[in-house]
């Protein structure tokens, strides 16, 4: 879809920290991370809500996102997908947040500038 920015992402007319990359599926990091290593993981197919997308284009996504949570050494994590502004879904492209939950001493495990 043209104005989807996920979209765009995929056809890297806007950049991002790609993680993984298959003929139906994109992960890459979340630009307003919750925790270090906040992720995304997308099908290539558009659609807006998880039951605009075809089984057979999802198949991939929640064991790319597994995966990911592997492959990052997390325990403790949450797989979040919205749907619906009331859900506080913001961007119309169907994704999964794979979000890190570091423990209360690691605190978020960002680093954030000072300036
Ligand atoms: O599930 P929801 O729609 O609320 O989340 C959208 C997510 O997409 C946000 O976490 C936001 O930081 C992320 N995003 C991104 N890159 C963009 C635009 C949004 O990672 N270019």
């Amino acid at each position: 879809m043209a104005a989807c920015i996920f979209c765009k992402i995929i056809r890297g007319e806007i950049p991002s920290m790609k993680i993984f990359e298959s003929e139906k599926t994109l992960a890459f990091l979340d630009i307003g991370p919750l925790s270090k290593g906040h992720s995304l993981v997308i099908p290539k197919f558009h659609g807006a809500k998880l039951h605009d997308i075809p089984d057979d284009q999802l198949s991939e996504v929640l064991s790319v996102a597994k995966r990911i949570a592997v492959a990052q050494g997390v325990q403790d994590y949450n797989i979040l997908q919205n749907n619906g502004r009331i859900a506080h879904q913001v961007v119309d492209h169907v994704h999964f947040h794979m979000i890190p939950k570091p423990n209360e001493k690691e605190g978020l495990g960002i680093e954030w500038p000072t300036q």
